[in-house]
């Protein structure tokens, strides 16, 4: 691993291992914290309250029980009390969300939009499984992304000077250039959410006249809103075209699987929304860097 200006190693002294290893550990938890909000969040439960038990004997889970993924491989994936299977689905989320969260890290470095990348990967994260397991997009995450963004779209470029989001460069932010720095970064999240909210939106609609179909939730709609904001125009573009690529892909596959040809078979569009946005704010630039050096 190469160490950054702005690793562990380099600004705390810790060994880069050990830097990693405690980002994994964080992303566990955080998935463990992910799995409560999966369960609990469709079904319009408080994910404060009550504490975890089992669901079939109702057994409060003890703390030690609740280690991320070490525990469900202890108790081999069965409730300590009453020996009720526990979807492999548990340890899965710590494990992928400590995996994500090492990558993010790998990415963003130890920077000031560190945070903001981890928040908004664990929304992702959420949103993919609860949009797989209910095919639903809740308000009460997708609203608050929204707001996030927004959020950080106006604070950041104010309390970090140095700090600019990528798009700004771009236009139309760059109509704003002259105007102060969270102006610019406010235009790019006002185009991003155009770019991502809005252009679903607008395929959704076009296809509700054309074929008398909702074919797009709006769900995904809200959820694009916030990714655009945050991310810019560029990157949801990208985000949107490896969810269209993906979606279409498993589309296929799961309707040659089907016996009755039905084409209005639900795909859970937000699993490929989510996995796209993760891949656009880790690889996006880079990716349009090297795409965009055939064309100069
Ligand atoms: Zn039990």
């Amino acid at each position: 691993m190469t160490i950054t200006p702005n690793s562990f190693q380099s600004a705390l002294g810790i060994p880069e291992i050990i830097g990693c290893a405690f980002v994994f550990i964080v992303g566990s938890v955080i998935g463990s914290f992910l799995n409560v909000v999966i369960h609990r969040v469709p079904r319009s439960e408080s994910i404060v309250f009550p504490n975890s038990a089992c669901p079939k004997c109702g057994n409060a889970i003890k703390p030690y029980d609740n280690l991320p993924i070490i525990s469900w491989l202890l108790l081999r994936g069965k409730c300590r009390n009453c020996k009720e299977p526990i979807a492999w689905r548990y340890p899965a989320v710590e494990a992928l969300t400590g995996f994500v969260f090492l990558i993010v890290y790998c990415q963003v470095g130890l920077t000031v939009f560190l945070p903001v990348a981890l928040i908004f990967a664990a929304v992702m994260i959420s949103l993919v499984f609860i949009d797989a397991e209910h095919m639903i997009l809740p308000n009460v995450i997708t609203y608050p992304l929204f707001a996030f963004a927004i959020l950080v779209r106006i604070v950041y470029p104010i309390v970090w000077p140095d700090f600019a989001f990528a798009d700004m460069a771009h236009w139309p932010a760059t109509y704003f250039a002259g105007s102060p720095a969270w102006v610019v970064s406010l235009a790019g999240a006002v185009a991003g959410a155009l770019a991502g909210g809005g252009s679903l939106w607008l395929i959704g609609e076009l296809w509700k006249r054309l074929r008398g179909v909702d074919a797009m939730g709006l769900g995904d709609v809200k959820m694009m809103l916030g990714v655009g904001a945050l991310l810019g125009w560029r990157l949801a573009c990208i985000a949107i075209f490896f969810a269209a690529f993906t979606g279409a892909v498993a589309g296929v596959a799961v309707l040659s699987r089907q016996k009755e040809k039905d084409m209005q078979t639900q795909i859970p569009f937000g699993i490929f929304l989510g996995t796209g946005s993760l891949i656009a704010l880790l690889f996006g630039e880079r990716f349009l860097a090297w795409y965009l050096s055939y064309f100069s």
